[in-house]
């Protein structure tokens, strides 16, 4: 079966978030379910510096006014067709903003374009090969399903993954009329969004189905707590609404032969964990001494994540006899108030801001727990990333994390099944209700050590969401021949 990936990033070629991880992952977790995975991707620049020497490119023909190629390439076992439009990719900054961090903006654009070319795809616009599915990512990929109905593709089935509803992709409906659509793509069960356009909702009312990456997330965002406004088109849709939890690479995330980390182990061998924790206490300059355990987060500073709600926290937690280090990026006014409250407690509380992939390896390999605070995950990584770190995951009782994560209550303690920490609400006494927690348990060795324990065995890899997917493909492709 051939499947057609479209998405905004993959690792190892572009990271912002989550989105990467999975999209870069998925390929090779489906191929032993007999699925050939393409990733149909930008060519933002540093995508392009890793394109060593492509095949011949594929002419694109003009879309919305602009001219480009595809450039079929195996990059890091990937394969992938990049789109190459240097006018709207190939730019200094991230893949959504500038260097000052301002959305770019022509974004209504760039995403246009990519979507029409993916649909081109699609149609068979890559010599010799046609997607059975096509299945897209997120707001800027959301189109696709729409941009088909215009090719000649419309009957080939497509999925719509969500990993955040949040991001929709709403852009002023004065653009609507150089998107190149049917005039009646412009209504309630198409990009219309209060008289402005949003791309996700076309994609949520026009593909064949939907995913979100939990079973607890797929039901949230049919509430108006979590539906961003869209759960009434979300509800509209509930018979064709999946929720599979995401995997992780556990050739990437390997505690056993991760090469940025200080020491390796395994589940047998977890006492070697220590010279990772020696790594990490002097990067972040924390007190050797101290007993209590070691508190990291690895995280977009925002609302979502609960930052507030933690920074609110910090002086309790360390008060507590715990120390905290923190590896983030993002809203200013929470920066500042970490950096403040990493000045205040030296030596209890370290902070590294900006992206750090090879640190974020020894956060989790160094640490005691990790922290996810937040007010919704759809899936949420790093607890995985942490359950096979052996860094016990406390987590938000939302989304993916609940999902994920088996609370270490009387019940699950005597049941010896206990993977780590759930607290709710979000609120500062909520999270600090569940530090102290922690550390007592941290302090009873026998306790803490199963529970570290059941988390490096739990099963987080793809093998069950990748049997999922699969199964959703062969049922739409069947439907779609009756
Ligand atoms: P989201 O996609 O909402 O940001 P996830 O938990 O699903 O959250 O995925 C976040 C991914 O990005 C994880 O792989 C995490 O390790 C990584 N990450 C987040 N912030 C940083 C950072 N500052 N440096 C390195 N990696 C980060």
């Amino acid at each position: 079966m051939k499947v057609l990936s479209v998405a905004s990033e993959a690792f190892p070629l572009i990271k912002t978030g989550g989105l990467a991880d999975v999209v870069g992952a998925l390929p090779s977790a489906l191929t032993g379910c007999g699925v050939e995975m393409r990733v149909f991707l930008p060519g933002y620049p540093e995508v392009l510096s890793q394109v060593k020497k492509p095949p011949k490119a594929i002419k694109l023909p003009k879309v919305l006014g602009t001219e480009g190629r595809i450039l079929p390439v195996l990059v890091s076992g990937i394969d992938c067709l990049i789109l190459d439009v240097p006018e709207l990719f190939d730019r200094p900054g991230g893949p959504y903003t500038d260097v000052g961090g301002n959305d770019h903006a022509d974004n209504w654009r760039r995403f246009a374009v990519f979507s029409k070319a993916a649909a081109l795809v699609a149609d068979g616009l890559v010599p010799s090969w046609r997607p059975d599915i096509v299945h897209v990512h997120d707001w800027q990929a959301a189109l696709v399903p729409l941009y088909m109905e215009t090719t000649g593709a419309s009957g080939t089935p497509t999925v719509m993954t969500v990993h955040n509803l949040a991001f929709q992709g709403q852009f002023d409906s004065k653009h609507f009329a150089l998107m190149e659509l049917e005039k009646s793509a412009f209504a309630m069960d198409g990009l219309e969004y209060y008289g402005d356009i949003s791309y996700l909702k076309a994609g949520l009312h026009r593909a064949h189905a939907i995913t979100t990456v939990s079973p607890t997330y797929a039901q949230e965002i049919r509430t108006p707590e979590f539906g961003m406004g869209l759960e009434g088109v979300v509800n509209a849709r509930s018979g064709d609404l999946f929720g599979i939890v995401n995997g992780i690479d556990t050739d990437i995330w390997n505690p056993a032969s991760d090469p940025h980390i200080a020491g390796h182990f395994d589940t047998a061998r977890r006492t070697k964990r220590k010279v990772n924790q020696k790594a990490l206490i002097e990067h972040f300059e924390l007190d050797k001494q101290a007993k209590g355990p070691i508190f990291t987060l690895i995280t977009r500073l925002t609302w979502q994540k609960g930052i507030d709600v933690l920074i609110e926290s910090i002086d309790d937690i360390v008060a507590m006899g715990g120390r905290l280090a923190i590896l983030g990026s993002g809203d200013k006014a929470l920066e500042g108030a970490l950096l403040g409250a990493a000045a205040r407690h030296r030596g209890k509380f370290g902070i590294q801001l900006g992206y750090d992939e090879p640190l974020s390896h020894l956060l989790q390999a160094g640490g005691d727990a990790i922290l996810v605070p937040s007010r919704f995950e759809p899936c949420g990584l790093t607890q995985l990333y942490g359950l096979r770190y052996g860094c016990v995951p406390v987590v938000a009782r939302t989304g993916g994390l609940a999902d994920t994560i088996i609370d270490a209550n009387e019940a699950a303690l005597a049941a010896g099944v206990a993977t780590g920490f759930q607290f709710g609400p979000v609120t500062a006494d909520g999270l600090r209700q569940t530090v102290r927690r922690v550390i007592r348990t941290f302090d009873d060795k026998k306790t803490w050590s199963r529970i570290q324990q059941n988390g490096m065995r739990a099963d987080v890899s793809w093998t069950r969401s990748a049997e999922s997917y699969t199964q959703l493909y062969q049922a739409l492709i069947e439907k779609s021949r009756t």
